[in-house]
């Protein structure tokens, strides 16, 4: 029986850019032109102002551990081998307010805490699909 595959995301109108960059290992959020705040995920329309006018712009990588989940029991079977796997929501150093979702990567040993630094790191899991994934910053080596 084949093992079951890994549901990848599949770009849209709304979200191609942001996938493009994580393919190049850049961080892209969209900007409003208007009010100048970044937004995610991905949509047409700012909804602080609801101007539809934005750019993609390169952000640095660095956030804040928002808050996580270890996930003990995927429910999904292609998953299973991975378990023990944490599942992260992070908020860019640029704006405050926004949470950008992620698997955590080289955190084992280290003892994971809310606005802990974290930075992005890229995993190119296919051809056409990289994922963003978050990694602890600094707190390694301090013992
Ligand atoms: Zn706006």
């Amino acid at each position: 029986m084949c093992k079951p595959r890994k549901p990848l995301p599949v770009p849209d109108l709304d979200t191609q850019e942001y996938w493009e960059g994580c393919k190049r290992h850049e961080l892209l959020l969209q900007r409003c032109k208007q009010c100048g705040r970044y937004r995610f995920p991905p949509s047409p329309m700012c909804h602080r102002c609801m101007s539809m006018s934005y750019e993609w712009t390169k952000v640095s990588g660095r956030g804040k551990l928002y808050s996580w989940i270890v996930v003990e029991y995927p429910t999904h079977d292609a998953f299973r081998g991975d378990a023990p796997y944490a599942v992260a929501m992070v908020e860019p150093v640029e704006e405050p307010g926004v949470r950008l979702p992620g698997g955590l990567v080289d955190y084992q040993g280290v003892e994971l805490r809310i606005d802990m630094p974290v930075e992005v790191v890229f995993d190119d899991v296919s051809e056409g699909i990289t994922l963003p994934r978050w990694r602890p910053v600094g707190c390694r080596g301090e013992e």
